[in-house]
């Protein structure tokens, strides 16, 4: 099982790499730049290939999450090109560190009509990706929001990626505490989840996880990360469920939470210890 955790590049990225061994972490998520901008980073080439470089000698997995705002679901015009530049540069900086991708929210609904959202949506996919040649992905994550509020649902990011022109350069981000805000995920469900995922193809796309618990029960729409052990509303029994799913032995598991409430080297340590290989 690959566990990890999101970590600060205040030292670079090759820095954050090495704070993951450091932790003994299997994978790590890193913001490529300041996380609350969509400049546009002229980032340090030599950093990124040491990245890159140190990952693969320690078979470390990296992914990359991209600022606050990058919605896809922008409300103006200048908006719109921020957006897609900024994700561009964020694939470019990914690409560089030898990431598998870029962790992206499923847009929000802007418009009283929900579906020229998703019409937008796909429409700023097909612009970031239109020449994306890399490897790294884009991955689309799901929302927190209350039920029946867009990118909530497995068919929705299903047909989302299947109606981009470019489905193959997308993948998917499940966060356990937004399926569990959102109602996806009840804790109760798993099978009925997984076989579901399974049929439409949404398992096989799904390439990053963030294992986060929840401070609110499900449902609410609240997204508010709670440590895996001690706290939040989602059992250890209802994450063995999850954790026991034969396809995500090689998936990278990414703790958000909070660390002030446990530092992640010790929730790691206590996710190998319970769910580890052996
Ligand atoms: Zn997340």
């Amino acid at each position: 099982m690959k566990f990890g955790c999101h970590l600060s590049i205040k030292e670079g990225y090759l820095g954050a790499a090495k704070q993951a061994v450091v932790i003994n972490a299997a994978a790590f998520q890193y913001f490529p730049k300041n996380p609350r901008s969509l400049g546009v980073k002229n980032f340090n080439k030599e950093d990124s290939a040491q990245c890159k470089m140190f990952c693969i000698e320690n078979d470390l997995i990296s992914v990359s999450h991209s600022p606050y705002p990058s919605r896809l679901t922008p409300h103006h015009e200048q908006k719109r090109r921020q957006v897609v530049a900024s994700l561009r540069n964020d694939l470019e900086i990914a690409e560089a560190c030898g990431s598998i991708g870029v962790v992206v929210h499923f847009g929000k609904r802007i418009h009283s009509d929900p579906l020229s959202s998703y019409q937008l949506m796909i429409q700023m996919l097909n612009e970031i990706l239109q020449h994306w040649e890399g490897k790294a992905k884009l991955l689309i994550e799901n929302n927190a929001g209350v039920p029946g509020s867009m990118g909530t649902t497995l068919e929705e990011l299903v047909q989302v990626r299947n109606l981009c022109e470019y489905p193959e350069k997308i993948g998917f981000c499940l966060d356990t505490c937004h399926a569990f805000a959102s109602g996806l995920w009840t804790g109760d469900n798993w099978e009925e989840l997984l076989e579901k995922g399974n049929a439409n193809g949404y398992f096989d796309k799904l390439k990053v996880i963030h294992l986060n618990n929840s401070k609110y029960p499900p449902r609410l729409g609240k997204d508010r990360h709670a440590p895996i052990f001690g706290s939040g509303y989602i059992t250890e029994e209802q994450f063995d469920q999850l954790m026991k799913t034969p396809q995500f032995q090689k998936i990278p598991f990414i703790l958000e939470t909070p660390k002030e409430d446990i530092p992640h080297v010790r929730e790691i340590k206590l996710l190998q210890e319970r769910w580890g290989d052996d």
